[in-house]
């Protein structure tokens, strides 16, 4: 007997990347950030008086809010937090998209975005992306065709790394009906020379919803902390409506507050994954893979056929050897493996392994 209704009974789950317990392995699989939180998040964890647990936390996190609000040169009105960019994710399908209607996006695209909308028993559009990441010219005009009433989208794209320019986001607002979600889970990675900056938008279009965690880059994955900023006609339903009463705990508050007042902590780590990554590129390259460039802290690696192993083989027996990396078995990604940045000792391995493996 299942009482499940018939679209959750159909459901696949989501399926994370592998959380071993033990720490014998490398892992680069999930694009956790390398390194620790900053130390002020330690302090407000240590000196956290347990007699605030007594009472329910501030139901609309106000206090990272104005914090938040600062730090991107916008209203607190224009900010909400979530329990995690995937909260954001839920909220904006369960608050703009009835059942039956459409949800667009790319492919490939998170795997998350297919699974809640799902589970609201959406339609789903997926617009398949050019061989280079980038978006088809007709994106916005499916988008429309389809009556999508959400439209997400990955900048830059997970799996692949890709950056969209500020102006395709621009015309993208301009162009789609429905909501568009750019989705900013690695925004901090992005080479500051690229100058990229899609907030100011927020003002002058009423439909762009921005997502941000502070997953990756405040490293704090366990913590479960992210936010959404939009125009105020937009947070605002899912702010006063449909978020749950209390979705942020004291704790996570706090510590959310302290890891993001910390800037200058979070912006050395971002230079370090920058140069890493630029590091890996070359030395993944040289080993005679095809890397994507990338604008985050992973890097999405094609293995060519005259390559002794296949890539789920690759996967395979770097998982042996202790690491581990993420492979997709998806259309369009059945020949690469995404593999995070690690800190500068865990790429030597990473590479060193590399060379043992592929006979270097
Ligand atoms: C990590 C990630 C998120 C948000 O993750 P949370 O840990 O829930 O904040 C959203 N989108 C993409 C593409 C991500 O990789």
């Amino acid at each position: 007997m299942t009482y499940e209704r018939d679209n959750i009974k159909e459901l696949k789950a989501y399926v994370p990347g592998e959380q071993p317990d033990s720490g014998e392995f490398i892992k680069l699989n999930t694009n956790e950030n390398p390194y620790p939180p900053a130390p002020e998040v330690q302090k407000t964890l240590a000196e956290f008086d347990a007699n605030n647990l007594r009472r329910y936390p501030q139901p609309t996190s106000s206090k990272f809010r104005e914090i938040a609000a600062d730090l991107h040169k916008v209203g607190s009105e224009n900010i909400i937090a979530t329990r995690g960019g995937d909260e954001l994710i839920r909220l904006a399908i369960t608050t703009f998209v009835d059942p039956g209607k459409t949800v667009a996006m790319t492919e490939p695209t998170y795997s998350l975005y297919l699974t809640i909308a799902r589970i609201q028993n959406c339609e789903i559009l997926q617009v398949k992306l050019e061989d280079d990441w980038s978006l088809p010219e007709n994106f916005a005009d499916e988008c429309n065709r389809n009556a999508a009433r959400l439209t997400m989208v990955v900048n830059p794209h997970a799996p692949s790394g890709a950056l969209l320019t500020q102006e395709t986001i621009e015309s993208l607002c301009n162009s789609i009906d429905g909501v568009l979600l750019v989705d900013e889970a690695y925004v901090d990675f992005i080479d500051p020379k690229d100058k990229y900056n899609a907030i100011p938008l927020i003002e002058k279009y009423d439909n762009l919803l921005i997502l941000r965690t502070l997953s990756k880059g405040y490293s704090l994955a366990g913590l479960r902390f992210g936010y959404g900023i939009g125009h105020n006609d937009l947070v605002n339903p899912m702010l006063e409506k449909t978020r749950d009463s209390y979705n942020l705990d004291g704790i996570s508050q706090k510590i959310a507050e302290s890891a993001i007042k910390n800037q200058s902590y979070a912006q050395d780590n971002w230079d370090k994954v920058r140069e890493q990554r630029q590091r890996l590129e070359g030395e993944l390259s040289d080993l005679g893979l095809s890397v994507f460039p990338s604008q985050t802290n992973f890097l999405l690696v094609s293995v060519p056929e005259k390559i002794s192993l296949n890539a789920p083989g690759l996967y395979q027996k770097l998982k042996e050897k202790g690491i581990l990396v993420r492979y997709f078995n998806e259309p369009g990604l059945k020949d690469k493996l995404r593999i995070s940045i690690g800190t500068e000792i865990e790429n030597t391995s990473l590479i060193e392994t590399l060379k043992l493996l592929l006979g270097k």
